[in-house]
């Protein structure tokens, strides 16, 4: 009778993490799903194609990427009511960090579709599992912004936190990105930089973040590849104090020449105005001008 057919239960959708370097870093549960979904959803489908082959799997592959997931989205989700399954990858590690997937769950949840996940490696807790980090506390940033001024606003806001900072870099930034690190939050701090993990090149190098431009620049090959960036929080060590110096400081150099800046700056905060002046240079070599 026309009317009086069950509506389909819908296929769940399962968000499975894919190794960050070595393949065989796939879980067994990963490889069960992404044996028996109907199809998969990939950041990049010739990335994914090339995990599928070293495993012997043949799925039909549909591309989701942070520049069609608007559009795909809303057929994905048809598909799950349908009651077809759904296994979502990005191209390494765990969809949803710093990687598409946030959409298609958000949707798929709101649609009632069931979301699954299926936990494996991420380039973050990777780091910090060899970091050697005794704080239980971290923060993860992910990718700071592209461009110069952009990136240290956002590291301004991070100078006084007490916890460790996880950030995510490419290598095109990488020696930008240390350099702002070091100006912003200061040259003290201990960096942990995770490079290549799990791949045939991986290298972890425990500095100060004053020294970083100088160890990457020491050899072209250690610029290459993927980095995580672990940096000691605001701590005893450096004192809230100074870090609360420097975000005056950073807010005034927006609109004022150093010298001005540093001269209100020691007002405000008590600190040497030539010791401020010379953090200003730091922060912003262009502010320059004569104290
Ligand atoms: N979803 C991924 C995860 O769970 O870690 C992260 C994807 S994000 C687009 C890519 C960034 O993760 C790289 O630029 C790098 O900062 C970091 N990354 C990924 N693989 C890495 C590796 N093998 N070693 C170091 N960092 C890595």
């Amino acid at each position: 009778m026309a009317g009086s057919e069950q509506p389909a239960q819908p296929g769940t959708l399962y968000v499975v993490s894919t190794p960050i370097g070595n393949l065989r870093d796939i879980g067994l549960r990963a490889l069960d799903v992404l044996r028996s979904v109907d199809s998969i959803a990939a950041e990049d489908t010739r990335v994914t194609q090339g995990l599928l082959a070293a495993y012997g799997i043949t799925r039909p592959l549909t591309a989701l990427h942070e520049h069609n997931e608007a559009t795909v989205t809303p057929r994905l989700i048809a598909r799950l009511q349908g009651g077809e399954s759904l296994a979502l990858v990005s191209d390494a590690g765990t969809p949803g960090i710093s990687d598409p997937g946030a959409h298609l769950v958000r949707t798929a949840r709101a649609a009632g579709v069931p979301v699954v996940p299926i936990p494996g490696p991420s380039a973050a807790a990777t780091a910090l599992s060899i970091a050697g980090i005794a704080s239980p506390q971290w923060l993860f940033y992910g990718f700071l912004p592209a461009k110069a001024q952009a990136r240290r606003q956002a590291l301004q806001g991070l100078v006084a936190l007490p916890f460790h900072l996880v950030f995510y870099e490419a290598p095109h930034r990488i020696l930008h990105c240390v350099a702002d690190l070091a100006a912003v939050l200061g040259p003290e701090r201990e960096l942990i930089l995770a490079r290549e993990l799990t791949k045939r090149f991986e290298q972890v190098a425990c500095l100060r973040l004053g020294e970083a431009q100088a160890w990457l620049s020491a050899d072209a090959d250690r610029q290459r590849g993927e980095f995580v960036l672990i940096v000691a929080g605001a701590g005893p060590a450096d004192g809230a104090e100074p870090a609360a110096a420097r975000q005056v400081l950073a807010t005034l150099l927006e609109e004022l020449p150093a010298s001005q800046a540093a001269r209100l700056a020691a007002k405000l905060t008590g600190r040497k105005r030539s010791e401020l002046y010379r953090l200003a240079l730091d922060l912003k070599p262009e502010a320059g001008d004569q104290p």
